[in-house]
This record gives C-alpha cells, sequence and structure tokens, in this order.
C-alpha cells in the first residue's frame, strides 16, 4: 500500500469559501508534499482554473480529485475530530491545540475514521458558527503583531505538523508490530462503542438536545441565548464517546416525555 494511501488518506483539508483560487492551487501543492490528498472545497469563490493548476505544480491530481460541496458541516459530517485554524483568538475560547498536538491527535485519531482541518476565508478567516463546529481551535504561534500567514501556509505549516507526527507514528507502528510478530502478539481491537461519535451523529445529539430544553422551557425559541454554544463548548470538551452519546440521547428523550406529558395535563386544566 503506497503511503498517501494508508493513514494519511484519512487526514482531510478543508478550505472555506476560499476567493483566490491561485491559493487552492498552492494549498494541493503544500498537501501533496507532506503526503496528503483529501482536499475539499467548501463553496469556493472562485473555481480551480488555469492558474491554480500552475501552482498546484505536480499536485494537479489533489487538485482534480478535490470535493466541491456548499456547507462546512457537509464537509465533515463523516469525521471524528475536526480542528478549526484560526490567524486570532476569537471572543468565545475554545478548546486550543498547538500544532505540534494537533498533528499528533488528527494522526492518532486518523486510524479510527476521518479527521479534518479546516481553513477559513483569506479576508476573514471562519465565522464563529463555523468554528464552533469544530472539536478543537489551532493557531499557529506567529508574530503577534502580524498573525495572518498566506491561506497555502497555513496549510502548508500544519500539514507538516501532520507529517513529522505520521513518521513518529509509522516509526513506532513498525517497532511494535516487529514484537508483535515476534511474540506472536494479536493486534489491538478497538470495541467500536468505546469510539468518539463522527460530526453527522453529534450534530444530531445536540439538535436532540435543544429540542429538549425549548420542550422544558429552559430555552425560548425568541430568545435562544448562548447556550447552545456553550453546551457545545462543555461537550467538545468532554468528548462523549459513542455509548455516552447513546445514553445522553436516551436521557433527553426521558425529558421530552415528562415536559410532553406535563404540558398535556396542562392543556386540560
Ligand atoms: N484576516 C483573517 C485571516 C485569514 S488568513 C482573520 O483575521 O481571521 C486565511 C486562513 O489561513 C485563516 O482562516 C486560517 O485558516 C489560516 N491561518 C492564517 N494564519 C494563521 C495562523 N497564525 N494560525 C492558524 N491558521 C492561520
Amino acid at each position: 500500500m503506497s503511503e498517501q494511501s494508508s493513514l494519511l488518506s484519512n487526514v482531510r483539508i478543508v478550505l472555506v469559501n476560499t476567493s483566490d483560487c491561485r491559493n487552492i492551487g498552492s494549498a494541493a501543492r503544500a498537501m501533496k508534499t507532506m503526503g496528503l490528498s483529501e482536499l475539499i472545497l467548501v463553496d469556493p469563490i472562485e473555481m480551480p482554473n488555469g492558474q491554480a493548476q500552475a501552482l498546484a505544480a505536480g499536485a494537479t491530481d489533489v487538485l482534480k480529485n478535490a470535493k466541491v460541496v456548499s456547507t462546512l458541516a457537509e464537509a465533515i459530517s463523516d469525521c471524528g475530530l475536526v480542528v478549526g485554524t484560526s490567524a486570532r483568538s476569537r471572543t468565545l475560547p475554545w478548546p486550543m491545540l498547538e500544532p505540534r498536538n494537533c498533528g499528533e491527535k488528527l494522526v492518532d485519531e486518523a486510524h479510527n475514521f476521518p479527521v479534518a482541518l479546516v481553513f477559513g476565508r483569506e479576508s476573514s478567516g471562519l465565522t464563529n458558527d463555523e468554528l464552533q463546529l469544530c472539536h478543537f481551535h489551532v493557531q499557529i504561534p506567529a508574530n503577534p503583531d502580524y498573525s495572518s500567514l498566506n491561506l497555502a501556509m497555513a496549510v502548508q505549516t500544519l500539514s507538516y505538523e501532520v507529517r513529522t507526527s505520521f513518521l513518529i507514528n509509522q516509526q513506532k507502528t513498525f517497532k511494535t508490530e516487529g514484537e508483535n510478530l515476534s511474540k506472536n502478539l494479536p493486534k489491538k481491537v478497538i470495541d467500536e462503542e468505546e469510539q468518539f461519535p463522527i460530526m453527522a451523529e453529534t450534530e444530531r445529539f445536540y439538535q436532540h438536545f435543544e429540542d429538549a430544553l425549548k420542550a422544558t422551557g429552559f430555552i425560548t425559541p425568541t430568545h435562544p441565548g448562548l447556550v447552545m454554544t456553550k453546551l457545545r463548548r462543555l461537550f467538545n470538551r468532554a468528548r462523549l464517546d459513542v455509548k455516552e452519546v447513546k445514553m445522553m440521547r436516551g436521557i433527553l428523550a426521558s425529558i421530552q416525555r415528562v415536559a410532553k406529558a406535563s404540558d398535556k395535563t396542562q392543556n386540560k386544566e
């Protein structure tokens, strides 16, 4: 199996609403040099053209195979880990990763499911709503007086961190596999239920939570406030696994049943 078709094909680069397609071409080149191939373009303002191809150089295959979707949610729905990038701190603090830990975490979890690194618009980065779809944020600790890298250069820097972790991981795997073979030990089997849910399931969980909180009256649809944002941050921190999400959804369903029953009683009175 070639290097690209292995673990690294589970690491996805997502570019949101890119306005200059030359940056898409350069990002494709940056990715390929680091062994990454999965590029997703969310609603690009300018579709890749000849100029993008010229900048992609030997990575036109990455550009040609790029998937175009209309929303970030669509781009990451099957991912179990999503990291958003930001050139500056935002008003609502979110769990942060250093670029090095970010590479490690992406490679580590790419063993189980697709993972994504999300990059924003050249002009304004990612919106708060988009950043809230991510488990973690990563910021390249650039010059505080001038911290905004060119989009493709940010892709290069963070892809390099992914590659560094991938190479370390490969060395460890070869070592352990060698030991396992010599001792005839089985490979570790991961219990499916212990895994983290993919984004589509996580989003269904948040929707269920919101519905339940509306049913109890904790959230008023006209003034929802920041409850859901804060809950997203809380559950991101806790990182529920598949079993825990199932249990929480059972709890939410029981709350909804009680709220519905009390609603009926009140209507009768
Ligand atoms: N003016 C924008 C910066 C956009 S730069 C802003 O204030 O947010 C375009 C994209 O490159 C960003 O959305 C981010 O994905 C990436 N990027 C640039 N500099 C970065 C940095 N220091 N750390 C992490 N990502 C960065």
